[in-house]
This record gives structure tokens, C-alpha cells and sequence, in this order.
């Protein structure tokens, strides 16, 4: 009995380990999906710097030639002034330059905007570039690592159930159709070793009788709560 429940341990930890291997055909995809996400969204923020500041560059180049063509109007409507021989035509004048300084503070404030945001994000885009590249090539050797480890898992789980049907053969059947069942409702912990006179996984304390059946060691042992297989290991205190 002992032996069929030590063969069920090491069942058990195959059985664990093909669970892990089926779970990582799950996350691994997920987790190789986040990495390039990471890499595209460091490397779209640096274009996204980059086009802005090209856009701003345009932006200041129009503003300026704006500015100088009404800088030329103003100053044509500066020299019509001394020209100017009625009250109504010094009023119209006057309003007409107020017009073109108005326009022309307008100009100047956005300019100054204009090179206030380059100056920024010149100062940033080194930043971004770095950063976008340390991402890449980070995340692209932990890319490598994720597709080779979801490259080997098909193999790796033809391994582990190549393990597992040598072992499960060596099991009689009766007590293989009871690690399943155990299995199916409990999930991975199927053969718990008694701690402390208890069952180890839910804690029931066992009857002097079952730990005297357990020694016997010719039957299987379940827990009464939890329905696990127990085993008596050595070293266990009597
Ligand atoms: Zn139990």
C-alpha cells in the first residue's frame, strides 16, 4: 500500500506539472501580447514627440512670416499717418492700426507658445528614444525566452504523460480510479502525508484507530472530511 501511495505522489507532482504546462499555454500568450504592447506604446509615444515637434518647427516657420508681413503692414500704415489730412481719415487710420497690433500681439503670444512647446519637447524626446529603446531590446530577449518556453511545451507535456502512464501502470487500477476521483473534486492535492496526527491538507485531527490502520499500512486511508488519501511517512511523531 505504501508503494501505491508513494506512486501516487509522484503522480501527483506530474499531474501538478501538466497543469502548469496546459496553464502556461494560456498566460504565455497573454504575457508575450503585454510585452509588445509595451514596446509599441513607448516606441508610438517617441513618434508622437517627434511629429509633434516637426509640426510645431511649421507652425513657428508660418508664424513668423505672418508676423514680419504685418510688421510690414504696420509700419506702411505708420508712414500713412503722416500723410493724413482729415480727422475722419486719422480715425479710420488709427483703428486700422490697432487692428494690425492686436493681430500681431495675438502672433507673438502663439509663437511664443510655439517655442516654449519645442524647447519642452526637445528637452524630452532624448527620453523617450532611450526609454523606447531599453524597452525594446529588453522586452524582445524576454520575447525570446516566452516563444522558446511555448515552443517546448508540447514536448515537454508529451514527456510528463510519458512519466505518467509508466507510473499510473504500476498502480492497480481500483486504487488509480480513487486518485481521479479525489482528483476531479479536490483538484491537485489528491495524497496528503499526516502532520501532527492530522490529515495535511484539511487539518482533521485523526482517531487513535485510523492512525493505527494508517501504520498497518494495507489499505488505502481517506480523510473523513476532506476525502484526500492519507499517508503515514516516517519521521511522522507517533
Ligand atoms: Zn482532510
Amino acid at each position: 500500500m505504501q508503494s501505491d501511495l508513494e506512486m501516487l505522489l509522484k503522480l501527483q507532482v506530474i499531474d501538478y506539472d501538466l497543469g502548469e504546462l496546459e496553464r502556461s499555454k494560456e498566460y504565455l500568450p497573454d504575457m508575450m501580447e503585454n510585452l509588445r504592447r509595451e514596446i509599441e506604446e513607448a516606441e508610438q509615444q517617441h513618434q508622437n514627440s517627434e511629429k509633434e515637434i516637426k509640426e510645431s518647427r511649421v507652425l513657428q516657420m508660418s508664424l513668423e512670416l505672418e508676423l514680419a508681413g504685418k510688421q510690414g503692414e504696420l509700419k506702411k500704415l505708420q508712414e500713412q499717418m503722416m500723410a493724413i489730412k482729415t480727422n475722419k481719415e486719422y480715425d479710420a487710420l488709427v483703428s486700422q492700426i490697432d487692428n494690425v497690433k492686436a493681430a500681431i500681439s495675438e502672433k507673438e503670444t502663439l509663437l511664443l507658445e510655439t517655442i516654449e512647446r519645442i524647447e519642452k519637447l526637445d528637452g524630452e524626446i532624448g527620453e523617450l528614444e532611450k526609454k523606447a529603446k531599453d524597452i525594446r531590446e529588453r522586452n524582445s530577449k524576454e520575447l525570446s525566452i516566452l516563444q522558446e518556453k511555448m515552443d517546448s511545451v508540447g514536448s515537454k507535456i508529451g514527456i510528463k504523460e510519458g512519466e505518467r502512464s509508466n507510473i499510473a501502470v504500476r498502480v492497480p487500477k481500483r486504487v488509480m480510479m480513487v486518485y481521479e476521483r479525489v482528483r476531479k473534486v479536490r483538484g491537485g492535492t489528491v495524497v496528503v502525508p499526516v502532520r501532527k496526527r492530522a490529515c495535511g491538507a484539511c487539518y482533521k485531527a485523526l482517531s487513535p484507530h485510523r492512525i493505527q490502520e494508517l501504520k498497518r499500512n494495507d489499505q488505502i486511508i481517506v480523510c473523513d472530511n476532506c476525502g484526500r488519501l492519507l499517508i503515514w511517512q516516517n519521521g511522522e511523531s507517533e
